[in-house]
Protein backbone atom coordinates (compact mmCIF):
# COMPACT_ATOMS: atom_id res chain seq x y z
CA UNK A 1 0.00 0.00 0.00
CA UNK A 2 1.32 3.50 -0.17
CA UNK A 3 0.86 6.65 2.00
CA UNK A 4 -2.23 8.00 0.36
CA UNK A 5 -3.72 4.69 0.90
CA UNK A 6 -2.65 4.36 4.44
CA UNK A 7 -3.93 7.90 4.92
CA UNK A 8 -7.39 7.57 3.71
CA UNK A 9 -7.91 3.89 5.71
CA UNK A 10 -6.94 5.60 9.24
CA UNK A 11 -9.08 8.53 8.45
CA UNK A 12 -12.02 5.82 7.97
CA UNK A 13 -11.06 4.13 10.92
CA UNK A 14 -9.44 6.90 13.78
CA UNK A 15 -11.57 8.94 15.27
CA UNK A 16 -10.88 12.13 13.75
CA UNK A 17 -9.09 14.26 16.68
CA UNK A 18 -5.77 15.21 14.98
CA UNK A 19 -4.76 16.94 11.54
CA UNK A 20 -1.80 14.46 11.33
CA UNK A 21 0.96 15.29 9.15
CA UNK A 22 0.80 13.99 6.20
CA UNK A 23 3.16 11.00 6.56
CA UNK A 24 3.04 7.42 7.76
CA UNK A 25 5.84 6.39 9.94
CA UNK A 26 6.88 3.28 10.17
CA UNK A 27 10.79 3.12 11.88
CA UNK A 28 13.33 4.60 13.61
CA UNK A 29 17.21 4.55 14.20
CA UNK A 30 19.01 6.74 16.28
CA UNK A 31 17.76 9.96 15.43
CA UNK A 32 16.05 9.18 12.06
CA UNK A 33 12.46 8.13 11.44
CA UNK A 34 11.52 6.70 8.08
CA UNK A 35 8.61 6.60 6.71
CA UNK A 36 6.67 3.83 4.74
CA UNK A 37 7.95 5.07 1.54
CA UNK A 38 11.74 5.17 2.92
CA UNK A 39 11.72 8.40 3.05
CA UNK A 40 14.48 9.70 6.43
CA UNK A 41 13.67 12.42 8.65
CA UNK A 42 15.93 14.26 11.24
CA UNK A 43 13.80 14.18 14.57
CA UNK A 44 13.66 17.08 15.82
CA UNK A 45 10.68 16.41 18.03
CA UNK A 46 11.13 12.44 19.57
CA UNK A 47 7.75 11.86 19.64
CA UNK A 48 6.91 15.12 21.89
CA UNK A 49 9.57 15.15 23.87
CA UNK A 50 9.43 10.99 24.47
CA UNK A 51 12.01 9.26 22.94
CA UNK A 52 15.00 10.94 24.86
CA UNK A 53 17.37 8.18 23.29
CA UNK A 54 16.03 8.21 19.77
CA UNK A 55 15.33 5.07 18.56
CA UNK A 56 16.71 1.29 18.33
CA UNK A 57 18.75 2.09 21.62
CA UNK A 58 20.19 -2.03 21.89
CA UNK A 59 20.41 -2.11 25.82
CA UNK A 60 16.65 -0.41 26.02
CA UNK A 61 15.19 -2.82 23.89
CA UNK A 62 17.02 -5.83 25.17
CA UNK A 63 15.61 -4.70 28.62
CA UNK A 64 12.46 -4.84 27.21
CA UNK A 65 12.23 -8.05 25.38
CA UNK A 66 14.10 -9.77 28.67
CA UNK A 67 10.55 -8.75 30.39
CA UNK A 68 7.73 -9.41 27.44
CA UNK A 69 9.26 -13.16 28.06
CA UNK A 70 9.04 -12.95 32.15
CA UNK A 71 5.63 -11.41 32.86
CA UNK A 72 4.16 -8.12 31.51
CA UNK A 73 1.23 -7.97 33.38
CA UNK A 74 0.32 -8.64 37.03
CA UNK A 75 -2.24 -5.76 38.37
CA UNK A 76 -1.32 -4.08 41.63
CA UNK A 77 -2.85 -6.67 44.08
CA UNK A 78 0.56 -7.82 43.80
CA UNK A 79 4.37 -6.63 44.40
CA UNK A 80 6.48 -6.80 40.99
CA UNK A 81 10.47 -6.45 40.94
CA UNK A 82 10.81 -4.23 37.56
CA UNK A 83 8.62 -1.57 39.44
CA UNK A 84 10.50 -1.96 42.76
CA UNK A 85 13.61 -1.02 40.81
CA UNK A 86 12.19 1.37 38.64
CA UNK A 87 10.72 2.84 41.96
CA UNK A 88 13.54 3.37 44.01
CA UNK A 89 15.73 4.66 40.93
CA UNK A 90 12.72 7.39 40.14
CA UNK A 91 12.38 8.70 43.98
CA UNK A 92 16.50 9.14 43.98
CA UNK A 93 16.45 10.98 40.70
CA UNK A 94 13.36 13.07 41.94
CA UNK A 95 14.38 13.90 45.26
CA UNK A 96 10.61 12.82 46.69
CA UNK A 97 10.02 10.53 49.16
CA UNK A 98 6.72 8.03 47.37
CA UNK A 99 5.81 7.39 43.69
CA UNK A 100 2.69 6.29 41.94
CA UNK A 101 3.07 4.84 38.49
CA UNK A 102 -0.03 5.66 36.14
CA UNK A 103 -0.29 4.83 32.42
CA UNK A 104 -0.10 8.51 30.85
CA UNK A 105 1.05 12.20 31.79
CA UNK A 106 -2.99 13.46 32.13
CA UNK A 107 -3.23 10.34 34.83
CA UNK A 108 -0.10 11.41 36.73
CA UNK A 109 -1.83 15.18 36.74
CA UNK A 110 -5.43 13.24 38.26
CA UNK A 111 -3.74 11.57 40.52
CA UNK A 112 -1.79 14.97 41.65
CA UNK A 113 -4.68 16.50 42.54
CA UNK A 114 -6.54 13.63 44.26
CA UNK A 115 -3.29 13.98 46.68
CA UNK A 116 -3.48 17.13 47.09
CA UNK A 117 -7.24 17.06 47.76
CA UNK A 118 -6.73 14.35 50.57
CA UNK A 119 -4.33 16.36 52.18
CA UNK A 120 -6.22 19.00 52.67
CA UNK A 121 -9.08 16.76 53.21
CA UNK A 122 -6.99 15.23 56.25
CA UNK A 123 -5.94 18.43 57.68
CA UNK A 124 -9.02 20.24 57.58
CA UNK A 125 -11.62 17.43 58.19
CA UNK A 126 -13.78 18.53 55.22
CA UNK A 127 -13.59 18.67 51.41
CA UNK A 128 -14.07 21.93 49.26
CA UNK A 129 -10.70 23.14 48.69
CA UNK A 130 -9.20 24.94 45.84
CA UNK A 131 -5.96 24.61 43.25
CA UNK A 132 -4.53 27.74 41.95
CA UNK A 133 -3.11 27.09 38.29
CA UNK A 134 -1.83 28.81 35.01
CA UNK A 135 -3.52 30.45 32.11
CA UNK A 136 -1.57 29.21 29.16
CA UNK A 137 -0.91 25.89 30.77
CA UNK A 138 -1.46 22.23 29.95
CA UNK A 139 -1.94 19.64 31.95
CA UNK A 140 -3.58 16.53 29.62
CA UNK A 141 -7.13 15.44 27.94
CA UNK A 142 -8.65 13.85 31.04
CA UNK A 143 -11.06 16.13 32.70
CA UNK A 144 -9.37 16.47 35.75
CA UNK A 145 -6.49 17.29 34.00
CA UNK A 146 -8.53 19.56 31.30
CA UNK A 147 -10.14 21.14 34.40
CA UNK A 148 -6.17 22.66 35.28
CA UNK A 149 -5.50 23.57 31.80
CA UNK A 150 -5.33 26.95 31.28
CA UNK A 151 -6.59 27.07 27.84
CA UNK A 152 -10.49 28.05 27.42
CA UNK A 153 -10.49 26.49 24.19
CA UNK A 154 -9.70 23.64 25.13
CA UNK A 155 -12.23 23.69 28.06
CA UNK A 156 -15.53 25.56 27.11
CA UNK A 157 -17.13 21.97 24.85
CA UNK A 158 -16.79 20.09 27.90
CA UNK A 159 -17.91 22.50 30.96
CA UNK A 160 -19.20 22.05 33.26
CA UNK A 161 -15.55 20.92 34.84
CA UNK A 162 -14.27 20.34 38.24
CA UNK A 163 -15.28 23.30 40.38
CA UNK A 164 -12.73 25.25 42.67
CA UNK A 165 -10.33 26.04 39.94
CA UNK A 166 -8.32 29.33 40.07
CA UNK A 167 -6.21 30.90 36.75
CA UNK A 168 -3.53 33.21 37.64
CA UNK A 169 -0.46 34.34 34.69
CA UNK A 170 2.65 32.49 34.81
CA UNK A 171 5.25 34.60 35.81
CA UNK A 172 3.56 37.25 37.32
CA UNK A 173 3.62 36.58 41.42
CA UNK A 174 0.93 39.02 42.53
CA UNK A 175 -1.34 37.29 40.00
CA UNK A 176 -1.27 34.36 41.99
CA UNK A 177 -1.76 36.00 45.63
CA UNK A 178 -4.75 37.62 44.83
CA UNK A 179 -5.94 33.99 43.95
CA UNK A 180 -5.11 32.58 46.98
CA UNK A 181 -7.65 31.87 49.83
CA UNK A 182 -8.34 29.83 52.88
CA UNK A 183 -9.53 27.09 50.98
CA UNK A 184 -6.69 26.87 48.20
CA UNK A 185 -4.68 23.61 48.99
CA UNK A 186 -2.31 23.26 45.88
CA UNK A 187 -0.57 25.55 43.35
CA UNK A 188 0.06 23.53 40.09
CA UNK A 189 2.27 24.68 37.30
CA UNK A 190 4.89 23.40 34.35
CA UNK A 191 8.31 24.19 35.44
CA UNK A 192 8.85 25.11 32.14
CA UNK A 193 5.26 25.62 29.83
CA UNK A 194 5.60 23.57 27.02
CA UNK A 195 2.90 23.31 25.00
CA UNK A 196 1.38 27.05 25.80
CA UNK A 197 4.32 28.38 23.59
CA UNK A 198 7.77 27.16 25.70
CA UNK A 199 8.16 29.65 28.56
CA UNK A 200 10.56 28.65 31.25
CA UNK A 201 9.27 30.08 34.88
CA UNK A 202 11.75 32.95 36.17
CA UNK A 203 13.31 32.01 39.36
CA UNK A 204 11.45 34.84 40.92
CA UNK A 205 7.85 33.41 40.60
CA UNK A 206 9.47 29.54 41.56
CA UNK A 207 10.68 31.15 44.96
CA UNK A 208 7.58 33.39 45.17
CA UNK A 209 5.34 30.42 44.94
CA UNK A 210 7.28 28.31 47.03
CA UNK A 211 7.36 31.07 49.96
CA UNK A 212 3.57 31.45 49.18
CA UNK A 213 3.15 27.63 49.76
CA UNK A 214 5.12 27.17 52.72
CA UNK A 215 3.58 30.44 54.64
CA UNK A 216 -0.18 28.62 54.08
CA UNK A 217 0.57 25.04 54.06
CA UNK A 218 -0.39 24.78 50.49
CA UNK A 219 0.85 22.03 47.77
CA UNK A 220 3.34 23.19 45.25
CA UNK A 221 2.68 20.66 42.30
CA UNK A 222 5.58 21.27 39.40
CA UNK A 223 3.86 19.25 35.87
CA UNK A 224 7.47 17.91 34.99
CA UNK A 225 6.01 15.56 32.22
CA UNK A 226 7.60 17.55 29.14
CA UNK A 227 10.24 19.55 30.93
CA UNK A 228 11.83 16.75 32.85
CA UNK A 229 13.71 13.85 32.75
CA UNK A 230 17.06 15.46 31.46
CA UNK A 231 15.50 17.59 29.23
CA UNK A 232 16.14 21.19 30.41
CA UNK A 233 20.09 19.68 31.54
CA UNK A 234 18.99 18.68 34.75
CA UNK A 235 17.32 15.65 35.63
CA UNK A 236 14.14 17.76 36.73
CA UNK A 237 14.01 21.14 35.75
CA UNK A 238 13.41 22.34 39.36
CA UNK A 239 16.53 21.68 40.22
CA UNK A 240 17.84 24.67 38.57
CA UNK A 241 16.23 27.06 40.47
CA UNK A 242 16.30 24.96 43.93
CA UNK A 243 12.73 24.97 44.15
CA UNK A 244 11.09 21.58 45.30
CA UNK A 245 7.78 20.71 45.17
CA UNK A 246 5.48 18.73 47.49
CA UNK A 247 4.07 16.66 44.50
CA UNK A 248 5.94 16.24 41.53
CA UNK A 249 4.55 14.69 37.79
CA UNK A 250 6.30 12.82 35.37
CA UNK A 251 5.36 11.15 32.22
CA UNK A 252 6.56 11.46 28.64
CA UNK A 253 10.42 10.47 28.43
CA UNK A 254 10.17 8.35 31.70
CA UNK A 255 9.14 5.46 29.71
CA UNK A 256 10.76 6.27 26.19
CA UNK A 257 8.07 5.23 24.38
CA UNK A 258 6.24 2.75 26.96
CA UNK A 259 3.10 4.13 28.08
CA UNK A 260 4.14 5.29 32.09
CA UNK A 261 3.44 8.70 34.04
CA UNK A 262 4.15 8.90 37.92
CA UNK A 263 3.28 11.10 40.41
CA UNK A 264 5.30 11.08 43.47
CA UNK A 265 5.30 12.93 46.46
CA UNK A 266 7.26 14.51 50.12
CA UNK A 267 6.71 11.78 53.06
CA UNK A 268 4.98 14.85 54.61
CA UNK A 269 2.18 14.83 51.83
CA UNK A 270 1.85 10.50 51.07
CA UNK A 271 1.27 10.55 55.24
CA UNK A 272 -1.13 12.95 55.17
CA UNK A 273 -3.04 11.68 51.45
CA UNK A 274 -3.92 8.76 49.18
CA UNK A 275 -4.53 5.66 51.63
CA UNK A 276 -5.36 2.38 50.42
CA UNK A 277 -9.39 2.74 48.68
CA UNK A 278 -8.33 6.04 47.68
CA UNK A 279 -6.97 5.64 44.26
CA UNK A 280 -5.86 2.94 41.93
CA UNK A 281 -4.44 1.36 38.44
CA UNK A 282 -5.05 -1.79 36.86
CA UNK A 283 -2.05 -1.43 34.26
CA UNK A 284 -0.56 1.53 36.35
CA UNK A 285 3.41 0.53 37.13
CA UNK A 286 2.81 -2.78 35.76
CA UNK A 287 6.60 -4.86 35.35
CA UNK A 288 6.63 -4.46 31.56
CA UNK A 289 6.70 -0.90 32.16
CA UNK A 290 8.55 -0.72 35.35
CA UNK A 291 11.83 -2.61 33.21
CA UNK A 292 11.52 0.42 30.54
CA UNK A 293 11.46 3.13 33.25
CA UNK A 294 13.97 1.16 35.10
CA UNK A 295 16.28 1.30 31.98
CA UNK A 296 15.60 4.97 30.80
CA UNK A 297 16.90 6.20 34.50
CA UNK A 298 19.48 3.40 34.58
CA UNK A 299 20.96 5.11 30.87
CA UNK A 300 20.20 8.36 31.63
CA UNK A 301 22.23 8.54 34.72
CA UNK A 302 25.32 6.23 33.24
CA UNK A 303 25.19 8.47 30.54
CA UNK A 304 25.08 11.55 32.11
CA UNK A 305 22.32 12.74 30.26
CA UNK A 306 21.94 16.14 31.83
CA UNK A 307 25.59 16.93 31.35
CA UNK A 308 25.06 16.18 27.65
CA UNK A 309 21.74 18.48 27.76
CA UNK A 310 23.42 21.55 28.71
CA UNK A 311 26.20 21.27 26.24
CA UNK A 312 24.61 20.86 23.12
CA UNK A 313 21.52 22.90 24.48
CA UNK A 314 23.87 25.65 24.40
CA UNK A 315 24.82 24.97 20.88
CA UNK A 316 21.39 24.16 19.92
CA UNK A 317 20.14 28.37 21.57
CA UNK A 318 23.88 29.64 19.74
CA UNK A 319 22.32 28.12 16.66
CA UNK A 320 18.46 29.51 16.88
CA UNK A 321 19.52 32.71 18.50
CA UNK A 322 21.71 33.10 14.85
CA UNK A 323 18.36 32.32 12.92
CA UNK A 324 16.70 35.14 15.43
CA UNK A 325 19.25 37.66 13.99
CA UNK A 326 19.56 36.72 10.38
CA UNK A 327 14.79 36.38 9.55
CA UNK A 328 12.49 39.10 10.32
CA UNK A 329 10.06 36.87 10.92
CA UNK A 330 11.56 35.19 13.58
CA UNK A 331 11.38 37.39 16.25
CA UNK A 332 12.26 35.48 20.03
CA UNK A 333 14.21 32.45 21.16
CA UNK A 334 12.82 30.74 24.46
CA UNK A 335 13.78 27.93 26.71
CA UNK A 336 16.21 25.83 28.36
CA UNK A 337 18.27 22.77 27.25
CA UNK A 338 16.67 20.94 24.66
CA UNK A 339 13.47 22.18 25.32
CA UNK A 340 13.58 25.53 22.76
CA UNK A 341 10.85 27.65 21.00
CA UNK A 342 11.46 30.06 18.45
CA UNK A 343 8.44 32.75 17.58
CA UNK A 344 7.62 33.52 14.69
CA UNK A 345 5.41 35.99 12.63
CA UNK A 346 4.28 33.31 9.59
CA UNK A 347 2.27 30.47 10.32
CA UNK A 348 3.92 27.79 12.05
CA UNK A 349 1.94 24.96 10.48
CA UNK A 350 3.37 25.72 6.93
CA UNK A 351 6.86 26.20 8.30
CA UNK A 352 6.90 22.48 10.05
CA UNK A 353 4.66 20.98 6.67
CA UNK A 354 7.78 22.39 4.51
CA UNK A 355 10.02 21.14 7.05
CA UNK A 356 8.27 17.93 6.69
CA UNK A 357 9.57 18.23 2.73
CA UNK A 358 13.51 18.71 4.15
CA UNK A 359 13.28 15.88 5.34
CA UNK A 360 13.04 17.52 8.87
CA UNK A 361 10.32 16.61 11.63
CA UNK A 362 9.29 19.70 13.71
CA UNK A 363 5.99 20.45 15.97
CA UNK A 364 4.91 23.96 17.25
CA UNK A 365 3.60 25.05 20.73
CA UNK A 366 0.97 27.12 20.74
CA UNK A 367 -0.28 29.26 17.73
CA UNK A 368 3.34 31.02 16.72
CA UNK A 369 5.63 28.75 18.12
CA UNK A 370 8.17 26.39 16.56
CA UNK A 371 8.93 23.67 19.21
CA UNK A 372 12.13 21.73 19.34
CA UNK A 373 12.33 19.17 21.56
CA UNK A 374 14.71 16.67 20.06
CA UNK A 375 15.83 13.63 21.40
CA UNK A 376 18.55 13.99 24.15
CA UNK A 377 21.29 12.20 22.40
CA UNK A 378 21.68 14.70 19.50
CA UNK A 379 24.92 16.05 18.68
CA UNK A 380 26.05 18.53 17.38
CA UNK A 381 26.16 17.52 13.73
CA UNK A 382 22.60 17.02 13.91
CA UNK A 383 21.91 21.01 15.06
CA UNK A 384 23.45 21.53 12.42
CA UNK A 385 21.81 19.29 9.77
CA UNK A 386 18.73 20.76 11.43
CA UNK A 387 19.86 24.43 10.98
CA UNK A 388 20.21 23.52 7.36
CA UNK A 389 17.28 22.06 6.53
CA UNK A 390 15.30 24.54 8.53
CA UNK A 391 17.13 27.85 6.88
CA UNK A 392 15.87 26.08 3.39
CA UNK A 393 12.80 26.48 4.31
CA UNK A 394 13.01 29.84 5.61
CA UNK A 395 14.38 30.93 2.50
CA UNK A 396 10.93 30.65 1.17
CA UNK A 397 9.60 32.42 3.40
CA UNK A 398 11.99 35.58 3.28
CA UNK A 399 14.28 34.74 0.55
CA UNK A 400 15.74 38.07 1.02
CA UNK A 401 17.99 37.05 4.14
CA UNK A 402 20.02 34.36 2.27
C1 LIG B 1 1.95 15.98 27.49
C2 LIG B 1 1.69 16.67 28.78
C3 LIG B 1 0.66 16.25 29.65
C4 LIG B 1 -0.28 15.13 29.31
O1 LIG B 1 0.36 13.91 29.11
P1 LIG B 1 -0.39 12.74 28.31
O2 LIG B 1 0.54 11.56 28.42
O3 LIG B 1 -0.57 13.22 26.90
O4 LIG B 1 -1.69 12.51 28.99
C5 LIG B 1 0.53 16.91 30.86
N1 LIG B 1 1.35 17.92 31.20
C6 LIG B 1 2.33 18.36 30.39
C7 LIG B 1 3.22 19.47 30.83
C8 LIG B 1 2.53 17.77 29.14
O5 LIG B 1 3.47 18.23 28.32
Amino acid sequence: MNKQMYMDEAEKALLHTYNRFQIVLEKGEGVYLYDTDGKKYLDFAAGIAVQAFGYGKKEYNDALKEQIDKICHTSNLYYNVPIINAAERFLKISHMDRVFFTNSGAEAIEGAVKAAKKYAYTRDGHGGHEIISMNHSFHGRTLGALSVTGNPRYQEPFEPLMPGVKFADYNDLESVKAQVSEKTCAIILETVQGEGGVFPATEEFLIGLREICDRNDILLILDEIQCGMGRTGYMFAWEKYGVKPDILTSAKALGCGVPVGAFAMTKKVAEKSLKPGDHGTTYGGNPFVGAAVNKVIELMERENIPAHVQKIGAYLEKKLDGLVQKYDFITERRGVGLMQGLVSEKPVGEITAKALEEGLILISAGSNVLRFVPPLVIEEQHVDEMAEKLERVFATIQPSAS
